[in-house]
């Protein structure tokens, strides 16, 4: 009796065992499952962010032309083939630079893109993978409403047309999830900062990433007021030459306490909330300034 009683419990714990050794072995799914996952790939100078929530997959931005490599590895190591939605704040390279590479090699539901005057380079590069995949871009109306599984996207900006400065089209979105919510960007300048605090909107968010990489152009300081966020994500290369991040929005950061995440000192950066509390996979960073 006692002899196949201790059999029996041999048996438990080596299939236990073999199930403990099963799961820490299996690899990460892409999916979210009930969280939310922010990366902030690292492309150095410029602006590129992956956002999953359930099986839903959104791509802000996509670097430089010479990071198409680095963004497309990144994004097969996640398993992720596909986009409900993809966003180029504006035309500036360091943030479509390798957006044509995504929309020939990616399956894409939906493209948001500013209306502008001006064309470069790289916006007609990403026209003609839009043409040749049979896409169509869709001009960012403020105030929008899209959801990205049991994310709620608003966007935000750009309020208006005929700025002088092509970083003020970049389109702003503020995204809900849960309790916790996250405000990018683009390059937005304080023009476009001004537009939305007329506006009234509640720009209120615990992440925000930092317009235009930490230059002084943008994050007013009633702005900064506005969003009062916990943390702050900036992205950029090291010792770049833009001599980002400025002094004086590191000391703004530094005087409010805000958490500082930054792809130069830390690579990329990965923020997770389950709808009540964001943890981020790396230490905070320094209040260091470009020189
Ligand atoms: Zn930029």
């Amino acid at each position: 009796m006692i002899k196949s009683l201790r059999k029996k419990w041999i048996y438990i714990t080596l299939i236990t065992t073999v199930l403990i050794v099963f799961t820490r072995i299996t690899p990460v799914k892409a999916a979210a499952n009930g969280q939310l996952k922010v990366h902030f790939i690292d492309v150095g100078d410029a602006d590129c962010i992956l956002i999953q929530q359930g099986n839903k997959s959104m791509l802000i931005d996509a670097g430089n032309n010479l990071d198409e490599d680095v963004i497309k590895k990144y994004l097969l190591n996640l398993g992720i083939d596909r986009f409900d939605i993809i966003v180029g704040t504006h035309v500036d390279e360091d943030h479509i630079g390798s957006m044509d590479a995504i929309i020939n090699d990616f399956e894409i539901d939906k493209i948001y893109m500013p209306q502008s005057d001006t064309t470069t380079k790289y916006l007609e590069d990403v026209m003609e993978a839009v043409r040749k995949k049979g896409l169509q871009v869709t001009a960012p109306v403020s105030e929008e409403v899209f959801n990205l599984g049991e994310a709620v996207c608003t966007i935000l900006a750009p309020v208006s047309m005929g700025y002088e400065k092509l970083n003020n089209y970049s389109i702003v979105i503020k995204l809900q999830y849960g309790n916790t919510s996250f405000l990018f960007t683009g390059d937005a300048e304080s023009v476009s900062e001004r537009e939305m605090m007329r506006r009234g909107f509640d720009l209120s968010a615990d992440v925000l990433k930092l317009g235009h990489h930490g230059s002084i152009s943008s994050t007013s300081d009633e702005f900064l007021d506005r969003v009062n966020p916990q943390y702050a994500v900036i992205m950029l290369g090291r010792n770049n030459n833009y001599r980002h991040p400025h002094k004086r929005i590191m000391e703004k950061l530094k005087v409010k306490k805000i958490k500082v995440y930054r792809t130069d000192e830390k690579g990329t950066v990965v923020a997770e909330s389950d709808g009540e509390k964001i943890i981020f996979n790396k230490e905070p960073g320094s209040y260091n300034y470009g020189k």
